[in-house]
């Protein structure tokens, strides 16, 4: 880690020398730093997208708590095709990535 840089904080527009934060207010002024901690903002976001329930999925459990028995009956029985229709995709998809690796 050899050289000097002065970088200018964006913020308060001081001069800091070799320093990842500002010397007078604390913002953050490294730009790898700065990319960094995008990425793994930018990761962290990706990773919550699927832990959200599918639309079907949520709908399927509204409908199987109808007040009204015959709905709650023809919803169940889609909602266990549904099911079998989720396992088989994730059986393909488990194949796939087996046979792709
Ligand atoms: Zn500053």
């Amino acid at each position: 880690m050899a050289g000097t840089s002065y970088i200018k904080c964006p913020q308060c527009k001081a001069m800091n020398l070799n320093r990842d934060y500002c010397q007078s207010c604390g913002a953050l002024i490294n730009a790898h730093l700065q990319r960094e901690l995008e990425r793994q903002t930018r990761a962290k976001a990706k990773e919550e997208i699927p832990k959200q329930p599918n639309a079907i999925t949520v709908f399927f459990e509204k409908a199987t708590n109808h007040p009204m028995l015959p709905v709650r009956l023809v919803a169940k029985f889609f909602y266990s095709i549904w099911a079998i229709v989720i396992s088989i995709g994730t059986l393909l998809a488990f194949l796939f990535s087996y046979v792709a690796a």
